[in-house]
């Protein structure tokens, strides 16, 4: 999944529980973040260096989504989209929370290197099934996010055709696609591992 990646695209609030842990206003319309592509590091038997330094450093899962192909009006997730993965879309929530305020821009935030692991790729198994299977988050064992794509507030569809429209959406591109409730803090030595199901398809330490 790595292999391609160009553009990688985050939604933020996507979950009803998520916008109002934070305090956040529910959007009438997609949320719209990006990453630099050094972001994206391996989420699988990894050792994650990020900046511990800068406040509270919060995790976030969330279900990532890969473009197979170009987009173009009209065409469905289920055309477009052929393999899928968990990732985690860390974030400096003390940096966030000074960003926000002053109406900065949320690179500093979001955007810093290995702030976007990914675990290997899985086939997607198509919009339908989808919401048949929950992803969750562990965290030293314990579960402390689940999430499902029937709770999002933007639809995949909805979002593929936002971004494709707005901002262009090519072969490679990820979109990860927003993250549930149960965001916390994580501090070195922190074990995640994400969950497709039953099924572990990542784990990775904080370093
Ligand atoms: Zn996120």
């Amino acid at each position: 999944m790595c292999a391609l990646v160009n553009n990688v695209y985050c939604v933020g609030r996507n979950y009803q529980l998520h916008a109002a842990e934070l305090g956040n206003a529910v959007p009438e319309e997609p949320m719209i973040f990006l990453k630099p592509s050094h972001a994206v590091v391996p989420l699988e038997g990894s050792v994650l260096k990020l900046p511990m330094d800068r406040g509270s450093l919060h995790f976030e899962g969330e279900l990532v989504i890969q473009l197979a192909e170009d987009y173009a009006p009209g065409k469905s997730v289920d055309e477009l989209v052929k393999t899928m993965a968990l990732g985690i879309d860390f974030t400096l929530r003390d940096v966030q929370s000074v960003i926000k305020e002053k109406g900065h821009p949320w690179t500093a935030a979001k955007a810093f290197k290995s702030s976007a692991p990914l675990t290997p790729s899985i086939a997607f198994p198509g919009t339908a099934k989808l919401a048949d299977i929950d992803f969750t988050v562990r965290k030293n064992g314990e579960e402390v996010q689940r999430g499902n794509v029937k709770d999002m507030i933007f639809s995949l569809q909805r979002i593929i055709d936002y971004i494709g429209e707005h901002y262009g959406l090519g072969q490679g591109d990820l979109i990860f696609t927003g993250t549930p409730a149960g965001v916390g803090p994580t501090v070195s030595g922190d074990v995640f591992e994400l969950y497709w199901g039953d099924v572990r398809l990542g784990r990775c330490e904080i370093g």
